[in-house]
Parts: structure tokens; sequence; C-alpha cells
């Protein structure tokens, strides 16, 4: 066999032999040159902080200004006071058009007309350090809050933005069509329109509150989250001065039907479901499970809650998969479908911990944070079986009046298995506990059906 054509050119490409052993690689030639040795990680600057240096973030402080603000840009070292960079995942995504040379590294956010258009608090869990570990709450008002430090030079981004949006969903239409809603022309338009106030969430996560929710030691954190990252951030482990890690993951986008302000008035009834990302179901529609079923099922109950003087909340959650993935979801429904016997109830979970080594892992200790920024203190209606969520949400200091099922005929057939496993398993709060006999002939379909 003749070597592919195109191999030498490869093999010219690269550096002629490695770096000896123990010494510092050589610089990278950049897009605009070469760009100097690389440092692996900061150092703290113990005693008299440099000049134009950003003070430590003081993480629950009375006020923005002592809180003081997150600094995650990568363009002055000394600015900075966490640990990773801001934009969760797409960060990965930013390094990748300056290495091509389509972002200029030291492009700086334009912020003109960006602020939120309907405020949002500040609300006292704000400045409580332990009811908010997971988002920055003055992150949508960076603009406002740090506007001399931002004057003075320092990038300092948002990590929330508040916008306003109409939502077409065919459910919504069906329903209108079928006489179960109707339009109200502020809340549902006649075109079937849904008017909507929405909210992107990044994550930024106070490591000491962190670790706390999860009942572990910072320093157990700190290590484990530099160890399963491959060691992606040495700082995690150099730096415990810094406290504050931007991870690259995933957050939340609220939708919220009515007027925001009442999020935070137990008087006004609040219908609130808060939803983990299902992309095969939530977008294509896939019939294995009940996620998108339940979601505009969920968006029904809040515009109907809107419309009726109260206000409705969707909270959307990057955590695809049980937070497991969707390469590790996939490869659990083949093996679920091919096992001897067939995709059935009382194999569900077994079938995701071979492949996972857990059932779930979407852990709701940070869920509620969201809701505690927006100053909820009771939720009337919330659109949830799931007592997993139920307890992280009480368990926060939050009120939950009733609890609202999904109505068994939106549940697809195939969707069975699911539901039936959640219920044995102890997942919900309603709905008759299946018994072993009932797990084994809940049934989905074949592979091949
Ligand atoms: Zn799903």
């Amino acid at each position: 066999m003749t070597e592919p054509a195109a191999a030498p050119e490869i093999a010219a490409s690269r550096p002629a032999a490695g770096p000896a052993p123990g010494t510092a690689p050589a610089p990278m030639p950049g897009p605009a040159g070469p760009v100097g040795h690389i440092r692996l990680t900061s150092h703290p600057s113990g005693g008299a902080p440099m000049a134009g240096a950003t003070p430590p973030v003081v993480w629950g402080a009375p006020d923005a200004a002592r809180r003081g603000p997150i600094v995650g840009t990568t363009l002055n070292r000394s600015h900075r006071n966490v640990i990773g960079t801001h934009s969760g995942s797409y960060g990965i995504y930013r390094a990748l058009a300056v290495a091509a040379g389509s972002l200029k590294k030291a492009h700086r956010a334009d912020l003109t007309d960006t602020s939120p258009t309907d405020i949002i608090g500040p609300h006292p869990s704000w400045f409580d350090a332990e009811r908010i570990v997971s988002l920055d709450p003055f992150g949508a008002i960076v603009a406002d809050a740090f506007r001399e430090q931002i004057a003075a030079g320092v990038d300092i981004r948002p990590t929330i933005a508040v916008t306003q949006a109409h939502i077409e969903l065919p459910e919504v239409k069906a329903a209108m069509q079928a006489g179960r809603m109707k339009a109200d022309g502020k809340v549902l338009l006649e075109n079937g329109s849904a008017v909507v106030t929405k909210a992107a969430i990044e994550p930024v996560w106070w490591l000491p509150g962190v670790a706390r929710r999860f009942g572990c030691s910072e320093a157990a954190l700190r290590r484990s989250l530099f160890e399963e990252t491959g060691g992606m951030y040495p700082e995690l482990v150099t730096r415990s001065d810094l406290e504050v890690f931007l991870p690259p993951i995933g957050g939340q986008t609220l939708y919220i039907l009515g007027d925001p302000r009442h999020l935070s008035d137990p008087g006004v009834t609040l219908t609130c479901r808060v939803h983990d990302e299902c992309n095969g179901s939530d977008v294509f529609g896939s019939d294995i499970c009940t996620c998108r079923p339940y979601l505009t099922h969920a968006i029904e109950e809040c515009i109907h809650g809107a419309q009726k003087g109260g206000v409705g909340l969707i909270v959307y959650s990057r955590k695809e998969g049980r937070a497991l993935g969707e390469v590790t979801k996939f490869l659990v429904y083949n093996a679920r479908k091919r096992q001897v016997g067939g995709d059935s109830a009382d194999k569900y979970f077994l079938r995701t911990e071979c492949v996972a080594g857990v059932q779930d892992m979407r852990f709701q200790e940070l869920m509620p944070d969201t809701l505690q920024w927006l100053g909820i203190r009771k939720i009337h209606r919330l659109v949830s079986m799931s007592n997993v969520k139920y307890d992280a949400i009480t368990r926060s200091g939050i009120e939950v009046v009733e609890r609202v099922s999904i109505p068994e005929e939106l549940v697809p057939a195939d969707a069975r298995v699911e539901i039936e496993a959640k219920l044995a398993a102890g997942y919900f709060s309603v709905g008759e506990v299946p018994g072993a006999e009932k797990l084994a002939q809940t049934k989905g379909r074949g592979l091949g059906d």
C-alpha cells in the first residue's frame, strides 16, 4: 500500500524535534507571531496587592461595591480574581477563534444598550453567602455596578443577560384550536405567540459554598475538579486564595410569563417548572421520555397562571441526559433495548448505572440558586413530580404549595418505561408505585420497531 500523498506534508508541518525533557515548550507561533512563553499557573500576590490588581471577591458582602467584580478576563493577569474564564463551555470556542486569528485577543465587549430589559432584584438573598453559591447575583448589572472599574480599563463581563421575546409553540397553538387556551392580547397573542421575558445565566461558583452544598471539603472539591478535568485548571490546587471558579459547563435559561417583578411577591400566584435539558425530546420530539410534553405542559400552565394575574417561570438547565451527556444517554438507550427481554422498567436504572456508574448526575443542590436570585419565597404551583427537585427547593427556604403532575394523555407510549421506573424508585410525589411484576411488564419499543 502506498503512503497517502498528504502524509509528508503533515509530517513536515510538525516541529523537527520536541523540547528536551524538563524544558519549557518553545513559544507557539500564533497568527500574529510568537506569543512568548506559557505560564502554567499564576501566583498569589502575597502581602501588598499589585497596583491595579482587582481585589479578591468577598462573596455575600452587603453591597456590590464591597463584593467586588468577578474578573475572568484573559487580557490582563493582574486583573483576574477568579479561576477559569467566562462563557462556560463557549470559552473553548473563543480560544479557537483567537487561535485561528478570527478574533483579536484584545477585543473588549462594547456593552452599549445591552442592559437588562427588566429589573431583577436586588433581593436579600443576593447578600447571603450561603443562599446563592453558583451564580453572580450582580451578573446582569455589572455595567452599572462596576462602572468605575470598567472605565478604568478592567474587562468586566456580564454573566447574566435579560431580554424580551415572543415564543411560538405548536402545542400552545393546538391548545388554542382545541379551546383549552385563549389569546388575551398580552401574555398570549392571537397568532399563538406567548410574550416572555427571558434571562440567560452563566455559572459562577463560589467554591467554599459549593463544597458545603455537596457535603465535602473545599480541598476535596478543588482536587476533584482539577483531576477530573485532566488538570485543566491548575489554579484550583495552587491558588486557595481564589475562591471563585467559572466552570466550563452550561448554565440556565429562564422564561418568565407575566411581570418578572411579581416573582418575588409571595402574594402573587407563581407557576414554576425547573426543567433539565433533553435535546432529543425537547427539540426533536423523541418519544422515549416525557421531557418535551412536560415542558410544553408547564408552559401552558404558566400562560394560564399569568392570564389569571399570576406569573409563570420556566428554568431550563443545561444538564443533558441527567448531566451524563448525550453520548452516554444514547449508549444507555441501546443497552436498554438490546438487553435480554428488551426495554423494561425494572432494568431502567440498572442499565444507566452499568454505563455511567451512577443513575443520575444532575444533583439538584445548586438548582435553587436561580430561584433565590429572582427573590422567590413561595411557589404556588410546581409543575414537577420530582422529589429531588422539590426537596432541593424547599431546603433552600422556598415554600411549595402544590405539585402539578403531567396529564396521563401526554405521556408517550415508549416513555412508560421511564415513568414506571421513576415511580418505583421514589422519584415522584404522585402516582401509584408499581410492584415488581408491573415493572417487569412495562416494556418499551425494540430498536428496530
Ligand atoms: Zn428526555
